[in-house]
C-alpha cells in the first residue's frame, strides 16, 4: 500500500510553516477525509479535488482516501491546500511516481472543473518553504509572480490539474514537459503618492510635515472642513524613504494574505490607509468572522495610517490603537489563537476644531454650545494624543495664499528629511533606535543628550508654570532634534526648541 505524501505550507498572521500532507488508501467503502485540524473550508477539501479529478479524466483510488495534515496541532485553514491534496491522493493512486513531489510544496485551491485558482497569503507561504530548505513550490498562475519574489525557490506556475499531472508523466518519463502556463510580468508601479508642490499656501502645515517625515512624529491636525487636511496627510507617504527589502516583503506578504495584490508586485513604497471614522473594530485592528484578517493598521504597516474626524471614531477603536502604537505589532485573540500582524506606523489625526466646524478665528460661525465644544476635542485627548508629537492647527487658504510662489515638490523635500533620518540613525545607533520619535524622554534629559540650560530655557519656564506637561517636554525636545537634524545642526539651539514649541502650541485643543 503506497502513501502519497507531499507539502503545503499553513499560513498564520503572515507567518507561515510547512506542512506534510499523507495520502493513505485503505481498504473499505470508497471515502475521502482529511484530518489534522482543518478548518471548514478545508474539510470541504475531496469535494473539490474529487470534482476536480473526474473532470479532468484523473482516477482516485475506488477505497477509502485519508489524507493527514501535520503537525496537527495547527490550524489549516482555508483552500489553498486542494491541490496538495489532490497530489497526495493521486501518488497513492499510483498515477503521480512519489519521489517527485515528497519534498515540493503545492499550493492552491481546485475549481471543480480542475482550475488551478489563486488564493491569498502565496508569498508568506512560500517564505516559509524557503525558510525550511524547500526547493521547488507548485503556485496557481494567478499568485506566480508573486512566489518569484523569493528568488532562492523555484516557482512552477500551474493553470489546471491536468496540465500539472502531465507534467509530472512527463518529468517520470524524462521526457521534454509540456511549456509552462504564461507567467503574467511583474509590473514595476511608479510611486502613486500625490506631490507636495500641488499644496498651495500653508506653509506652517508644509513644514510640520517635512518635520514629521523627518523625525517619524505622529502628527494631529485641527482644521475646519475644506482647509487641505487631508490633501496634507496623503502627502506624506512621497516624503518617506521607500521601503527596505525585508520591509517590503513584509508589507507586501500583508497584502498577499489579503489576496490583494491585484498587480503581484512588490510594495516598495509605503503605503497610506485612511479607514472611515464608520469602520469596525475588524476592519481597522484586524480580526473578523470566519478567517482572521489584518486590519487597517496593518495595512498601513511601513507606511501612513489616516484618521480623518478622529473624535468621530468609536472610543474602543481609538483605545486599540494604543497596542500598535507602542509595539508596533497588534495581536487579534480569537477562540482558539491569537494571531499578531505587524504594525507600524506612522499615524495622522485630523480633527474639526468642533462639530459644526467654524470654531476657528474669532469663531464668528460657530453654532456649537462651548459645552459640546470642549467634549468634541476632548475625545482626541488622553493617551493616544499623548503619542503624537506634533499638533498643528490649519486654517483655510486665504486669497494671498493663492497668489504666492508654488512650494517645493515631495522630491525636494523627501531629499532633506532623508539626510535627516540619516544623522539620526548615526546618533541614536548605540541606544538601539533610528530616529528622534522613537528616543525616550529621560534619554534626551540626562547625560549627553540634556540641552545647555539656555537652550532649553523656554521649555524648563512653561514646566514650571505648568503650561507644559512632563510628556509635552519630552515631545518638544524630540521635535526640537529633529529641526536641528533638518537645519543640519549638530544639537538644538534656542531658534529650534523654539519652533518646536511653535509647532506643538499652534494645534493645542482650545
Ligand atoms: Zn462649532
Amino acid at each position: 500500500m503506497t502513501i502519497g505524501r507531499t507539502r503545503s505550507v499553513a499560513v498564520t498572521g503572515i507567518h507561515g510553516r510547512v506542512v506534510d500532507v499523507e495520502a493513505d488508501v485503505s481498504g473499505g467503502l470508497p471515502c475521502f477525509t482529511v484530518s489534522g485540524m482543518p478548518d471548514t473550508a478545508c474539510r470541504q477539501s475531496p469535494d473539490r479535488v474529487k470534482a476536480a479529478a473526474v473532470n479532468s479524466d484523473l482516477e482516485l483510488p475506488k477505497q477509502r482516501i485519508t489524507v493527514n495534515l501535520s503537525p496537527a496541532s495547527l490550524l489549516k485553514q482555508g483552500s489553498g491546500f486542494d491541490l496538495a491534496i489532490a497530489v497526495a491522493a493521486l501518488v497513492a493512486g499510483g498515477t503521480i511516481s512519489p519521489e517527485l513531489v515528497e519534498g515540493v510544496v503545492h499550493l492552491g485551491e481546485l475549481g471543480l472543473d480542475g482550475a488551478v485558482r489563486a488564493v491569498p497569503g502565496v508569498l508568506p507561504a512560500v517564505l516559509a518553504a524557503e525558510e525550511a530548505g524547500v526547493r521547488q513550490v507548485v503556485v496557481p498562475v494567478g499568485n506566480a509572480a508573486e512566489a518569484a519574489l523569493v528568488p532562492a525557490v523555484e516557482v512552477v506556475p500551474v493553470d489546471t490539474l491536468a496540465a500539472l499531472v502531465q507534467r509530472y508523466r512527463c518529468l517520470h518519463r524524462r521526457g521534454p514537459t509540456p511549456p509552462l502556463p504564461e507567467v503574467p510580468p511583474r509590473l514595476s508601479v511608479a510611486p502613486t503618492a500625490p506631490d507636495l508642490a500641488d499644496v498651495v499656501g500653508q506653509p506652517e502645515a508644509r513644514y510640520a510635515l517635512e518635520v514629521a517625515a523627518a523625525g517619524g512624529h505622529h502628527l494631529a491636525m485641527i482644521g475646519p472642513p475644506g482647509a487641505g487636511k487631508t490633501m496634507i496627510a496623503e502627502r506624506l507617504p512621497g516624503l518617506l524613504p521607500p521601503l527596505q527589502r525585508e520591509q517590503a516583503l513584509e508589507v507586501t506578504a500583508i497584502h498577499s494574505v489579503l489576496g490583494a495584490l491585484p498587480d503581484h508586485v512588490l510594495i516598495e513604497h509605503p503605503p497610506f490607509m485612511a479607514p472611515h471614522h464608520g469602520a469596525s473594530m475588524a476592519s481597522i485592528i484586524g480580526g473578523g468572522s470566519g478567517r482572521v484578517r489584518p486590519g487597517a493598521v496593518s495595512r498601513a504597516h511601513g507606511g501612513v495610517l489616516f484618521l480623518d474626524e478622529t473624535p468621530e471614531f468609536r472610543r474602543d477603536v481609538l483605545d486599540a490603537l494604543r497596542q500598535p502604537l507602542e509595539s508596533g505589532r497588534v495581536h487579534v485573540a480569537r477562540a482558539s489563537e491569537v494571531v499578531t500582524y505587524p504594525a507600524r506606523f506612522q499615524l495622522v489625526l485630523a480633527a474639526n476644531p468642533c462639530p459644526c466646524g467654524n470654531n476657528f478665528g474669532k469663531g464668528a460661525g460657530c453654532v456649537c454650545p462651548p459645552q459640546v465644544r470642549r467634549h468634541y476635542l476632548s475625545r482626541l485627548s488622553g493617551p493616544l494624543l499623548d503619542r503624537v508629537d506634533l499638533r498643528l492647527k490649519v486654517l483655510p487658504v486665504t486669497r494671498a495664499m493663492l497668489a504666492g510662489p508654488r512650494g517645493e515638490s515631495s522630491a525636494t523635500v523627501a531629499e532633506r528629511a532623508q539626510a535627516a533620518r540619516l544623522r539620526q540613525a548615526v546618533r541614536w545607533r548605540e541606544i538601539g533606535k533610528h530616529l528622534n520619535s522613537q528616543v525616550p524622554g529621560p534619554v534626551l534629559r540626562s547625560g549627553p543628550w540634556r540641552l545647555g540650560a539656555e537652550v532649553s530655557r523656554p521649555l524648563d519656564e512653561a514646566l514650571e508654570t505648568g503650561s507644559l506637561t512632563l510628556r509635552g517636554y519630552d515631545r518638544c525636545l524630540r521635535v526640537a532634534w529633529t529641526i536641528a537634524d533638518l537645519d543640519g545642526a549638530p544639537r538644538p539651539e534656542l531658534q529650534h526648541v523654539l519652533e518646536a514649541r511653535g509647532l506643538r502650541e499652534s494645534g493645542e485643543a482650545a
